[in-house]
C-alpha cells in the first residue's frame, strides 16, 4: 500500500461532470488500496474571475482581503469533490489549507510555507479517510488566510508529499505530461518521459506553467518523485525525478513567457556600488530580475537594462521611485512589448554550438534578439512579443523535430 498525493488543476475540475470524473479516479485509486491525500484547485477560471471582481472595486485591492477572497475558490472544490465521493460510497474529509496544518509567512498573495503540522491529516488517514485539501492556501501563525501565488496548488501538493513522505506526487492536468514545448502552441510537441528536477525547475521558471517552480524546488529538496499526467487519460505522463546518469547534452524543451517587462535606466553614474544600490532597491521590493545588460556607454555614465515580469511592474516602479531619492540618473524607459524564449537542457549553455544554432535559427526567421541570458541548463533570448510564437516554432523545429527525424531514420 502506498501513500499518494494527487493534485487536480482547475481545468480538471471545471464543471460537475469533470468533478464526477475526478471522484471516480480517486475511488479507483482508493479501491486499489492506496492511502490518498487529494489537493484541488479552484474550478476552471474561478481565481481569475475573483481577481477581476476585486479589481473592479479597487484596482489595487488590499492583499490580505484578496487572499480571503481567492481562498474561497478552492473551498468550493474541496467540498464538491468530497460530496461527489460520498455519492460513490467513498468516505472523505475536506480541509482548508489552514485546517490541514499549512503554516505560511504573512506575505499575502505570495506566502511561503514554513511549516506543515501533519497531525490532523495523519489522524484522518489512520481512520481510512481520503483527505481532500484546498490547494494554494495556508494560514499565518496568527490564523489569517494566505495564498501561495498563482499555480500554488502544485506547491501545496508537492509540499504535502514531502511532509508526509508520500511515495510520490501525481499532478493531474489537461495535457498528457510535460512536452518539448507548450502543446497548445506547438501541436507536434513531444511528451518527455523523464526530466531531472533541475531541468523541470528551469522550464517552470521560464514559463512552462504545467508545474509551479516552487513545487519543483520542494520536490527536489525532499526527493519527492512527481508524475505529471492527464486527468482524462490512463497513459503514463512525465516523471520528474533525480537523474544521475550523465546523459548526452541536448535541448529537452523550448519554453516561452509573454509577460516580460524591460526597464532601462539611462545615464547611471559609472561608479563602484551603483549597481548594488539599484539591485538592493529592487530586492527590497522582492522583484525577481532575469537579464541584466550594462552598456559600454560614456566615460562617466552608463545605461543599465534589466528584465522583470510584467506582474511586478508596480513593485519595480515603487523601487525606482525610492532609488530616485538616493541616486541621480538621467531617465528611464519601460518596454512592455517583450517576451522571452528559452532552450532548456542540462549542460547546454556550455555547448557553444547550441547557442550558435539558436541565434542562427532566430536570425534566419528575421527575429532580432534584444537581450540574452544563460545558466548551466538554459539559454534565453528577449525578443518582441509579436514574434514569440514564431520563434518557439522555429526553435522547436531546429532542436526537437530535426532530432526526432534523425532518430527515426536510424
Ligand atoms: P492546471 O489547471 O492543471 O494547473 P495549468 O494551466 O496551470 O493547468 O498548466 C497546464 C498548461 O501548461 C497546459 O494546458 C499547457 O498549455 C501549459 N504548458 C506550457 N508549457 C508546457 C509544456 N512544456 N508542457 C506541457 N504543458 C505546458
Ligand atoms: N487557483 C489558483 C490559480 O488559479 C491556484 C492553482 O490553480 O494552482 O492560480
Ligand atoms: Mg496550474
Amino acid at each position: 500500500m502506498s501513500l499518494i498525493v494527487q493534485k487536480y488543476g482547475g481545468s480538471s475540475l471545471a464543471d460537475l461532470d469533470k468533478i464526477r470524473l475526478v471522484a471516480s479516479r480517486v475511488k479507483k485509486c482508493r479501491d486499489e488500496g492506496h492511502e490518498l491525500v487529494v489537493v484541488v484547485s479552484a474550478m476552471g477560471k474561478t481565481t481569475d474571475q475573483l481577481i477581476s471582481l476585486a479589481k473592479s472595486l479597487n484596482p489595487f485591492p488590499p492583499e490580505r482581503e484578496l487572499d480571503m477572497l481567492l481562498s474561497t475558490g478552492e473551498q468550493v472544490s474541496i467540498s464538491l469533490l468530497s460530496i461527489a465521493l460520498s455519492s460513490l460510497g467513498v468516505s472523505s474529509v475536506s480541509l482548508t489549507g489552514g485546517q490541514a496544518g499549512i503554516i505560511t509567512t504573512d506575505t499575502y498573495t505570495k506566502a511561503k510555507i514554513f511549516h506543515i503540522d501533519t497531525r490532523r491529516i495523519k489522524d484522518l488517514l489512520l481512520k481510512h479517510q481520503v483527505v481532500i485539501v484546498a490547494g494554494f492556501q495556508g494560514r499565518t501563525p496568527q490564523g489569517d488566510i494566505t495564498t501561495l501565488g498563482r499555480g500554488g496548488s502544485d506547491v501545496t501538493a508537492c509540499a504535502l508529499a514531502a511532509a508526509l513522505s508520500a511515495d510520490f506526487c501525481e499532478i493531474y492536468t489537461d495535457v498528457q505530461g510535460v512536452f518539448t514545448a507548450d502543446p497548445h502552441l506547438v501541436p507536434q510537441a513531444k511528451k518527455i518521459a523523464r526530466l531531472s528536477y533541475e531541468e523541470m525547475s528551469e522550464m517552470a521558471t521560464l514559463g512552462a506553467k504545467v508545474l509551479q517552480p516552487r513545487a519543483v524546488d520542494f520536490s527536489q529538496a525532499y526527493g519527492v518523485r512527481v508524475h505529471v499526467r492527464s486527468t482524462f487519460s490512463e497513459r503514463e505522463g512525465t516523471w520528474v525525478e533525480e537523474i544521475n546518469s550523465m546523459e548526452e547534452v541536448r535541448v529537452k524543451a523550448i519554453t516561452h513567457s509573454g509577460d516580460m517587462l524591460k526597464i532601462v535606466l539611462l545615464g547611471v553614474p559609472n561608479q563602484p556600488g551603483v549597481a548594488a544600490q539599484i539591485f538592493k532597491a529592487l530586492s527590497d521590493f522582492s522583484v525577481f530580475i532575469d537579464m541584466i545588460i550594462q552598456s559600454e556607454g560614456r566615460e562617466d555614465y552608463k545605461d543599465l537594462a534589466f528584465v522583470a515580469s510584467r506582474e511586478d511592474e508596480e513593485k519595480v516602479r515603487k523601487a525606482i521611485a525610492c532609488l530616485e531619492k538616493e541616486l541621480s540618473f538621467q531617465g528611464m524607459k519601460f518596454d512592455e512589448t517583450m517576451s522571452r524564449v528559452s532552450l532548456v537542457g542540462a549542460g547546454i549553455a556550455s555547448s557553444p554550438n547550441i547557442a550558435y544554432r539558436m541565434f542562427n535559427a532566430l536570425a534566419r526567421a528575421g527575429i532580432n534578439i534584444d537581450m540574452i541570458s544563460t545558466s548551466n541548463s538554459r539559454i534565453s533570448c528577449l525578443i518582441p512579443r509579436d514574434l514569440m510564437e514564431e520563434a518557439v516554432k522555429v526553435l522547436h523545429e531546429e532542436f526537437i523535430m530535426q532530432e526526432v527525424r534523425l532518430n527515426e531514420e536510424v
